[in-house]
């Protein structure tokens, strides 16, 4: 299947003039996942290039899911936003006594999530701050009130409760997570994620965007991520570009999610995330990664994991996100006609009915999915008891209606 401008093979004339080696090429064409030297290559392609690059890997998106880009409907739940990194780039997390810190009260919690269930959302995404009671004693008496002994513990029983009081399922992203804490979280939420970020130790080094951060040390993330695969949890994982890292990073950082892939098949989606500036964080002089990276990588990504889904979030390129599609994404992640992006917060996701007239403009159809992928739902259904198997299958209906009653409108 192509689309208007689509190649399906590429032209030997254009070849000639392309700075990249015709083995290269080869490979690409042969449809296979990329290896990782030649994902080097590509990801460093000149200008002239690109174009080649951008067609190729559209048409590996359009092999592996045809013309159909999808979306979760989702509330945003900022669970709290203290935590105990200090990533350079991040406007989200606050010290106790800052202006803006909060950790959202079971009421709030509920009082968001009925408000989307009645926007038709059906993903409750929980973002946190990594472990903030381990620094502040104000989070242990938060938690103390509260009733619970850790940030994990108040996050598993707000999980719990969405499930029980409203038909949106949980996806919790709490940073690193133990293996006693995957199973447990995995019992009240069909999926979990943690971004990878990037391979690179040296991003913590003193001045480096991961100084301060602990739990962005790249061995435990790996951790996180291999243990989930070991349990079987479909798990949402990404890059973050731009921070200062350098493209072998970049492609290094992709390795590694498709060798933890290959040994486990539990990646339900790669997240390919721009470095965007803030007025109030460290890294507010930072140069943002230009959209001829953010192509490239996307790309490369798509085709070193040709089936694996692949999202990048549309409010980061501004205007031009629809440029995302022509370098093989095939989904625009979390979409909340509700909460703002708190990690973005001056960057507003677009309306729903701009993304879809954007995304048709360009050839495809846009559907809604779960937080948990179409093909990952069996496996969680037939290990799932009690309330997360019951809302799961509700909720899988309940999308797969919204999707006929778009198709016929
Ligand atoms: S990016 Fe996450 S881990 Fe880093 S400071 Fe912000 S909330 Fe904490």
């Amino acid at each position: 299947m192509f689309l208007a401008n689509s190649v399906s093979s590429l032209a030997p004339t254009t070849i000639g003039a392309s700075t990249i080696p015709e083995s290269v090429w080869a490979e690409v064409e042969s449809g296979e996942a990329l290896s990782t030297a030649s994902a080097l290559s590509l990801a460093q392609c000149s200008d002239a290039d690109l174009p080649m690059l951008l067609n190729a890997a559209r048409d590996a998106g359009l092999r592996f899911r045809g013309n159909v880009i999808t979306y979760s409907r989702k509330v945003f739940l900022p669970l709290t936003n203290l935590c105990r990194d200090y990533c350079g780039y991040c406007t989200f997390r606050r010290d106790p006594r800052q202006p803006g810190a909060h950790t959202m009260t079971p009421d709030e919690v509920l009082a968001v999530v009925r408000e989307g269930q009645k926007l038709g959302c059906t993903e409750a995404l929980f973002s946190l701050g990594d472990k903030p009671e381990m620094l502040f004693p104000e989070m242990r008496e938060t938690l103390r009130t509260l009733g619970y002994d850790s940030t994990m513990q108040y996050l598993e029983a707000m999980c719990e409760l969405v499930l029980k009081e409203s038909t949106l399922l949980p996806h919790p992203n709490p940073g690193l997570m133990s293996a006693e804490w995957l199973r447990r979280l995995a019992k009240v939420s069909p999926s979990l994620g943690l971004m990878l970020e990037s391979v690179n130790d040296d991003l913590l080094r003193p001045g480096a965007a991961h100084d301060g951060a602990p739990d962005k040390l790249p061995s435990k993330r790996l951790r996180t991520i291999e243990e989930a695969g070991k349990q079987g949890i479909p798990f949402t994982t990404g890059l973050l570009i731009g921070i200062g890292e350098g493209v072998s990073d970049r492609v290094g950082t992709l390795a590694a999610i498709r060798e933890l892939h290959r040994r486990h098949g539990h990646i339900q989606e790669v997240i390919v995330q721009n470095f965007r500036a803030k007025r109030d964080i460290p890294m507010r002089d930072w140069p943002e990664p230009d959209r001829g990276t953010m192509l490239r990588t996307i790309a490369v990504a798509r085709m070193m994991m040709p089936e694996v889904n692949l999202q990048a979030p549309p409010n980061l390129s501004d205007e031009t996100y629809d440029e995302l599609l022509d370098a093989g994404i095939n989904d625009w992640g979390g979409v909340s006609p509700l909460t703002p992006d708190f990690i973005n917060p001056e960057k507003p996701w677009p309306h729903v009915e701009q993304l879809r007239l954007r995304t048709e403009a360009k050839g495809y159809r846009l559907k809604r999915r779960l937080p948990v992928y179409p093909e990952y739902v069996g496996g969680v259904c037939a290990g799932a008891t009690g309330l997360l198997r019951d809302r799961l299958a509700a909720a899988v209906n309940s999308v797969v209606e919204a999707n006929q009653a778009q198709a016929k409108s």
